[in-house]
Parts: C-alpha cells; sequence; structure tokens
C-alpha cells in the first residue's frame, strides 16, 4: 500500500510527511484512540465521487471520541468540509477507503481518560475488497470472546479494543478460514473481526441487537432499511444462537470493509446450499447500487465530493486552510 500524498490534521490539509509523533504518544501506549471507517464510490457515469453515509459515520466518529472522555473541538460537518478538501487536494478518481482518527498525543506516562489532549486526522486511500472472498466465505467460530460492554465498549471504535479483533482475525486465518464469527461473553452470536452479521432462516433476516457487544454499525442500518423497505422483508434484532447459524438457510457479513459478504460455510458445515444465496446476492446488488448513487430514493446517503466541471486534480503540495 502506498503513503497518503496529504492528511486532513487538526483543521488542516498537510502533506502527510509533515504530521510526526513521537514514542511517547499516548494512544499508542495505552490504545486510547477512536476511528472511523468511511468508504467512498466512484461513479463513472456521473464522473463523481460518492461518500457514503458521511454524516452517520461522523456522528459516530464524535461519539466514540465522547466515550474516551475526548473533547473534540469539532464537528460533523467541519469533518466532512476536512475530507472534501482532502480528497480534492489528493485528486482521486477511483473508490476509496477513508480513515479518520482522534487519539491521545500527550507524551507522558499514566494510564487515564482525564487531561489529555485529543488531536484528530483523516486519511483517504484507494481501496478495493476487504474480504477477498466475498462471495463465499468460510469461517469458524472463534475461541476468542467479545470485548464485553462493561470492559471496553464495542459500540465505539476504540482502538485498543481492536487487539480484541487481531486475536480473532488472525487465529481464523492461520487456521486456514477465511474469517470468524465472535460469541459474546453470553455465548451468543456478537459479529465477525471487523463487521456484523446477519443470518436468513425461515423467511426471517436476523441480526443480533445493539446490547449484545456489537458495534451500532452503518452498514447494518443501511441493510435493514433496504431488506425492510426493498425486499420487504422482516428484520429481526435479537440474541442469535451458534447452532442457529449451522442450520440458516443463508448468512453474511456487513461493513464498510466487508460490503456484503456471504458466509457459505461454517467450521466445515455448509450453510444453506454452500453457495451464494439469493437473498444475500440481491442484497449486494442493490448496495452496489445504493453506494455509487445509481438509486434516487437513497440519493442523499451518497454526499458527492466533485462540483461540476471542477478540475479535479491538484496535487501540488500547498497548504490548504479548511476550517
Ligand atoms: N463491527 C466491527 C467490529 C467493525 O469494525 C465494523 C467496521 N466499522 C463493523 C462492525 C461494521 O460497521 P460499519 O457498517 O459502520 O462500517
Amino acid at each position: 500500500m502506498s503513503l497518503p500524498n496529504f492528511v486532513f490534521h487538526n483543521g488542516r490539509v498537510v502533506p502527510y510527511s509533515e504530521v510526526k509523533f513521537g514514542v511517547l504518544t499516548h494512544a499508542l501506549n495505552y490504545g486510547t484512540a477512536v476511528f472511523g471507517g468511511l468508504r467512498a464510490y466512484w461513479n463513472e457515469d456521473e464522473k463523481q465521487l460518492f461518500i457514503f453515509r458521511p454524516h452517520d459515520h461522523f456522528r459516530r466518529f464524535l461519539q466514540s471520541g465522547k466515550l474516551l472522555c475526548m473533547e473534540l473541538q469539532t464537528s460533523g460537518d467541519n469533518l466532512l468540509k476536512g475530507l472534501v478538501e482532502l480528497i480534492r487536494t489528493e485528486g482521486h478518481e477511483e473508490d476509496l477507503y477513508i480513515r479518520p482518527l482522534a487519539f491521545y498525543s500527550d507524551e507522558i506516562i499514566g494510564v487515564r481518560l482525564h487531561d489529555l489532549t485529543a488531536e484528530v486526522s483523516i486519511v483517504v486511500m484507494p481501496f478495493g475488497a476487504y474480504n477477498k472472498n466475498e462471495e463465499s466465505m468460510h469461517v469458524t467460530v472463534s475461541s476468542w470472546r467479545r470485548v464485553d460492554d462493561n470492559s471496553l465498549p464495542a459500540r465505539g471504535k476504540i482502538a485498543g479494543a481492536y487487539v480484541n479483533s487481531a486475536f480473532v482475525k488472525t487465529d481464523a486465518v492461520r487456521a486456514g478460514f477465511d474469517e470468524a464469527i465472535v460469541l459474546n461473553a453470553d455465548g451468543h452470536i456478537s459479529e465477525g473481526s471487523a463487521a456484523n452479521f446477519f443470518m436468513f432462516r425461515n423467511g426471517i433476516l436476523s441480526t443480533p441487537p445493539i446490547t449484545a457487544n456489537v458495534l451500532e454499525g452503518i452498514t447494518r442500518r443501511t441493510v435493514m432499511r433496504l431488506v425492510r423497505d426493498e425486499l420487504k422483508m422482516e428484520v429481526q434484532e435479537r440474541e442469535i444462537d451458534r447452532t442457529e447459524l449451522y442450520l440458516a438457510d443463508e448468512a453474511f457479513y456487513c461493513g464498510t470493509g466487508a460490503q456484503i459478504s456471504a458466509i457459505t460455510a461454517v467450521d466445515h458445515r455448509p450453510i444453506g446450499t454452500g453457495r451464494l444465496g439469493e437473498v444475500t446476492a440481491r442484497l449486494r446488488k442493490m448496495y452496489f447500487d445504493v453506494v455509487r448513487g445509481k438509486v434516487a430514493k437513497y440519493r442523499d446517503w451518497c454526499h458527492p465530493v466533485y462540483e461540476l466541471n471542477q478540475k479535479r486534480t491538484s496535487k501540488e503540495r500547498t497548504h490548504v486552510t479548511v476550517e
């Protein structure tokens, strides 16, 4: 992966190489950072780049900061303005991944969340599929349990909590699987290492509730809306047992990175036919049309980066002030 040319840092777009941190940085030592993950999709017909649901992503990002007692002197609107400026400065005309980060930058020794200074940055980079095998993933039930709300809240994207996800992912991949299903402390399904989980069984789509130690996923909400309003099917938020998955007709992960990734086998047991199912396939098609701004009804989820007739590429290494 090549590094970005620019970064949006504390309100300004500056060269990426200009932002540097010392090894004592609090977030590096104690995991005291929060992050977001958005995508922007290139629409070739319109020659336009659309950021998907940025207001919802930045709202959750700021809420994650709130969980870590961060006083971020910014707003979702300012972050979006900065992001648009950053992408225009980079001049991208392709699908992107977007990574906002808020972190305690103090160079001190001392585990705490108070009396610290938070800084905010955003970087963007060209990005394709996160899961190699989006149409047919073979997964395992992880031996790790999901972090618990009373230990390290999963509903925020807290950097330190992603060590839990890293344990889950590495053990699954080393055991020869594509991904894992993580159970929560109660033994019910929570989600994947970095994606929410849905199961289709007996004509009903189900997903764990937001009290099951899951991230409050924006793609999860997108899927629930599309299933109810477009597929006219029932969606239940309820606890899901591990063996219900064994008997499911279809199952999939969803997330900004994962998009909609079909789970076709779990621990060598086929899910349904063992191939990409009809409901998941229909959802995938609909989802990709929606995120690229091709469905008028959901167009307000897609924020255009470029103005019409705007000269797009300005790759000079200049400082651009956006606030
Ligand atoms: N769960 C976890 C643990 C994640 O890291 C992600 C990715 N952000 C998701 C779920 C999906 O969330 P979203 O749809 O908002 O990207």
